[in-house]
């Protein structure tokens, strides 16, 4: 960060200005984000369909890929 006193570049984890020995204003912490409820839920869901997706597919599709028209006729 710029040091607020001289705009000198300093090092995030400096704590003074090595060059007018002026306080740094403590960098900006990355915030952990508080685990929102409903973007969990969000995240579930997509989680489900994605895996209700592979599933289908896994079912239905690559038999028809695989056995072509090999299946048994009635
Ligand atoms: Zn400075």
């Amino acid at each position: 960060m710029d040091c607020p006193n001289c705009g000198v570049y300093n090092p995030e984890e400096r704590t003074i200005c090595w060059r007018c020995d002026q306080k740094l204003p403590k960098p900006e912490e990355p915030k952990r984000r508080q685990k929102d409820p409903a973007t969990t839920m969000r995240r579930a869901w997509i989680l489900i369909f994605v895996v209700l997706v592979i599933w289908i597919v896994m079912t239905w599709l690559l038999p028809m890929l695989l056995g072509n028209g090999s299946a048994p006729v009635p």
